[in-house]
């Protein structure tokens, strides 16, 4: 014996179970899980992966009684199929698939229809009354055993099939006669002989041995090796190889085959879903020779056979708890399963599922949660492509922002909105966009660029309004000048109708039909279950009061970012906020922001009116001035212009100081120039300004009976004194506007945590902040060093590719550097000041696994776009079910010492 006495080589699979996947192999598991609910498998065992280790540990050699064990446990085979292998009446034939522990899919081989030889051919010929799938089987099984076995290349048979089709002119595998058959099995014979010096063993134990010795051998194809590396699969796992009888569902009447779902993969009901075929092989269903039957006329003809499938198929899914779809064979009316597994769904029925089945008491509230893949509702929250329909892909770019659009093509942000306001429906194409082109963007129902990232200025404000956006698109090359783009040789014009897929990045050419978003009973229920669960709060970044409504129908519970720059993009605002920057005196710079502080005093009305009852977090003015001008190379070019005619002197005056001021402005790195608090610090009356609108606001709401809870904001803190002066800034306007009511409502002031020093001195900061919002996108860019509007377009998805990073930081919260000083500012602020709120309001708010990160860490809330926020309530749900309450020990010890 060279097995030690608790080595099990071979397993009946009625001896095996699910919990057995270490020695059976994930497939030989599954299997023998099914045998033992008693559900009709077709008969067979497991080698098991003992076996594949005592093969490597003796140097490739089997084991010398595993193949006498193997022929013991063919005879039970035989018995129950009432065949021989081997036999001249009725061959039992069997396939020998191997299986490991860890999926594997196509890297290791398989063998069909082992047991035909130049005998047993002709009894399956006369039993099936099919000469032509007799022969067909026997030509496979030398083409796989020689490829396999003999490690023969595939093109050498391939090669003889394609000449014989093209001798006899057909086009498919399936016309060809038996003579043709007959031909090739010699053919494939000799090739065999040719390269081995070997016959194709007539012996169908010697096959059986051979196929064995090889699927042991795949467990080391150079395939098979790379993959265990990519997905760190131990080597000693070893693969199991299951021997089972083959069925055929093409004997006749009383046979056939066909795929089962236990519920409608598309919409979740419940109602048995598939079709088969009667007289038919597994492949003729889905090669669209013959138009398969739906389930549903099964019970008209094998009655029998249909209850029998429609008990499996309610065993099989609450056994599994999911879904189910499931392969089945009729063999000469007996039912057999061949596989079952998780059914693919969409996103419709993914919502549907979880929640009836919880109903149905097959999963708990919790599993259902589990159950969702929170990617998956964007499909549900946005419109969406026909998929029915034939799409002309034009180019393919990165999905930006979620949803579909179709408009008339234009390539600036006037005419967009010219457009729009005269009721067409425009894309808006441009290599990229920038502050300046919000009036188009708003006016777009989408938004294609040729340049940029997922996380550039087109993509995020896009995703904050929910339209559809595709980014980064280099196949298409926009000549902005003459209004049209190339995609390869098709060109596109202004006014031609084009769509986005913002879910995949496809452009696609002409109108196309889309399916309006739906959010189900079933969706509200599920998320009413995730509030009922998850600790993190969720809010949204919005800007508007429309954004603000459409977040709270979501489920948002206040604002956790707005972003007060986009109010200053409108066509009606932009030349005051440009007159603002312009004023060479402080009391023309005064004036102007006179002029807009009423409009901002009505903008902050309306997002508190939105919002009555929750917090609204107002952020004062963050990005650098010049992002408001016209571009430079723009002026110039007018300038240029103008330069010939002598009658626009005056003009050529105002144009010149324009250039002069836009210039005083360019800067190297704008990202780390004269942005956010220096601003404020620098100018003070813009965030006067800000301030007293904000205060104005919440006197003004609060007399028509809203309950406001303002937040104010400061961006780009880097240094406690920073916040200071900013915050003494803010107090002094509260109390100037609100005098003696300044406590009711109380307001807050807390700042951006998005500058690495911020958080390094966290404990410092505090002192002035109620509250802490970490800007991920900029701590992010400042903590790894790479600029967000550049590095997704260059090195950022090479990096990713090489797994130099594991995902793009901008999307997912780099936990190993942004991670760690997210965590120390918590564990500072929150030592020095227990009450400080600590929330998140980069893009990362929004991104499952950071939500994850999030919910460890202790935060107390995150912040996403509207359309992300049932999205982020889920997955808030979903890290307090998989990692409870857990925060980082050394937040809880922090807590109770200050505490004390
Ligand atoms: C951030 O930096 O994460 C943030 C929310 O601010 P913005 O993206 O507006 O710079
Ligand atoms: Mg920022």
């Amino acid at each position: 014996m060279g097995a030690n006495t608790d080595t099990k080589r071979l397993l009946h699979f009625h001896e095996g179970n699910a919990e057995m996947k270490m020695l059976l192999g994930g497939k030989g598991a599954n299997l023998a899980e099914m045998t033992n609910a008693g559900l009709p498998v077709p008969p067979g065992f497991t080698v098991t992966t003992d076996a594949c280790r005592e093969f490597y540990a003796s140097g490739r050699v089997v084991p010398p009684d595993l193949n006498q064990e193997i022929r013991t446990a063919l005879k039970r085979v035989e018995l129950s199929k009432n065949q021989k292998f081997g036999g001249l009446q009725d061959p039992l034939l069997v396939s020998v698939r191997s299986g490991s522990v860890t999926s594997m899919p196509g890297m290791m081989d398989t063998i069909l229809n082992l047991g035909l030889n130049d005998e047993t051919v002709e009894a399956l010929a006369r039993n099936t009354g099919n000469p032509r799938f007799a022969f067909d089987c026997y030509r496979r099984l030398i083409q796989m055993f020689g490829n396999v076995v003999f490690d023969i290349e595939g093109v050498y048979f391939e090669r003889q099939l394609h000449r014989k089709k093209e001798e006899l002119s057909i086009q498919f595998d399936k016309d060809l006669p038996v003579e043709a058959l007959q031909q090739l099995i010699d053919q494939f014979k000799s090739i065999i002989e040719l390269r081995t010096k070997r016959e194709f063993p007539q012996d169908v134990f010697e096959q059986l041995e051979l196929a064995v010795e090889a699927v042991f051998r795949s467990w080391n194809n150079q395939r098979a090796i790379v993959y265990r590396k990519v997905f760190d699969i131990p080597e000693q796992q070893g693969t199991a190889i299951n021997i089972q009888a083959m069925v055929f569902g093409n004997q006749g009447d009383d046979c056939g085959t066909g795929v089962l779902f236990t519920r409608n993969p598309s919409t979740g009901e419940k109602m048995l879903y598939g079709e088969y075929l009667t007289n038919a092989q597994g492949e003729d269903v889905v090669a669209g020779v013959r138009t398969p039957l739906p389930i549903a006329q099964l019970e008209q003809e094998m009655p029998l056979v249909f209850n029998k499938l429609a008990q499996t198929a309610a065993r099989l899914e609450a056994h599994y708890k999911d879904m189910q779809d499931i392969e089945f064979t009729v063999e000469k009316g007996e039912l057999f399963i061949l596989q079952t597994r998780n059914g693919k769904r969409t996103a419709q029925a993914a919502v549907k599922l979880a929640v009836h089945l919880a109903k149905e008491n097959i999963l708990s509230r919790e599993e259902a949660l589990q159950r969702i893949e929170v990617e998956h509702l964007n499909q549900l929250l946005h419109r969406a492509i026909d998929e029915s329909v034939k799409l002309d892909v034009l180019a393919t770019g990165l999905p930006a922002s979620p949803g579909a659009a179709t408009g008339q093509a234009v390539f600036d942000a006037d005419t967009a909105e010219e457009w729009g306001r005269a009721g067409k429906r425009v894309v808006l194409v441009s290599s990229e966009t920038s502050p300046e082109d919000i009036h188009g963007v708003i006016a777009a129902e989408g938004v294609l660029t040729s340049r940029g990232g997922m996380t550039s200025h087109a993509a995020v404000v896009a995703r904050g309004m929910g339209k559809p956006c595709v980014c980064g698109c280099d196949e298409v090359r926009i000549d902005a000048e003459e209004k049209l783009f190339l995609a390869g040789d098709i060109t596109v014009r202004e006014g031609d109708w084009i769509t986005l897929d913002g879910s995949t990045g496809r452009v696609i050419s002409g109108v196309v039909e889309l399916k309006e978003p739906e959010v189900s009973e079933e969706l509200r229920e599920l998320l009413q279950w995730a509030d009922g669960v998850r600790k993190l709060k969720v809010l949204t970044n919005a800007d508007t009061p429309e954004d603000a409504v459409k977040a709270r129908e979501f489920g948002a519970e206040g604002i956790g970012l707005c972003r007060t720059e986009h109010m200053f993009m409108s066509a009606e605002r932009l030349p005051v906020v440009q007159a603002m920057i312009l004023a060479d005196t402080l009391e023309e710079r005064k004036a102007a922001l006179e002029q807009l502080l009423p409009m901002q005093q009505g903008d902050f009305e309306g997002l508190f009116t939105a919002m009555n009852g929750l917090p609204v977090t107002i952020r004062l003015l963050d990005p650098p001035l010049h992002e408001f001008l016209p571009k430079l190379e723009d002026l110039l070019v007018r300038q240029e212009q103008l330069k010939h005619r002598k009658t626009d002197l005056q003009e050529q005056s105002k144009l010149d100081s324009l250039i002069r001021k836009v210039r005083g402005l360019q800067e190297m790195n704008p990202m780390l120039g004269q942005r956010g608090c220096r601003l404020g610090i620098v100018f003070p009356e813009i965030y006067e300004m800000q301030a007293i609108a904000i205060f104005r606001a919440v006197q003004a709401c609060k007399k028509r009976g809203i309950t406001v809870l303002p937040e104010i904001m400061i961006p780009l803190v880097g240094h406690a004194n920073e916040l200071k002066l900013m915050r003494e800034l803010v107090d002094r306007a509260a109390n100037e506007v609100l005098g003696v009511e300044i406590d009711q409502p109380a307001y807050k002031v807390g700042t951006m945590i998005e500058v690495p020093r911020a958080a390094l001195t966290a404990a410092q900061i505090v002192k002035y902040a109620d509250f802490f919002s970490f800007g991920t996108n900029d701590l992010t860019q400042m903590t790894l060093g790479y600029s967000r509007d550049d590095a997704e377009g260059k090195f950022l998805t090479h990096y990713v590719d090489q797994g130099i990073l594991p995902k793009n930081p901008f999307q997912v919260i780099d936990t190993d550097g942004v991670g760690v000083l997210i965590d120390w500012a918590v564990k500072q602020g929150r030592a020095h000041n227990p009450q400080l709120k600590t929330s998140i309001c980069g893009e990362h708010g929004g991104d499952k696994e950071s939500i994850f990160f999030c919910h460890q860490t202790g935060l107390d809330c995150v912040s996403c776009s509207p359309f992300r926020v049932p999205l982020a309530r889920i997955a808030a749900a979903q890290a307090q079910i998989l990692l409870g309450s857990h925060v980082h020990p050394h937040v809880e010890l922090e807590r109770s010492v200050s505490s004390l």
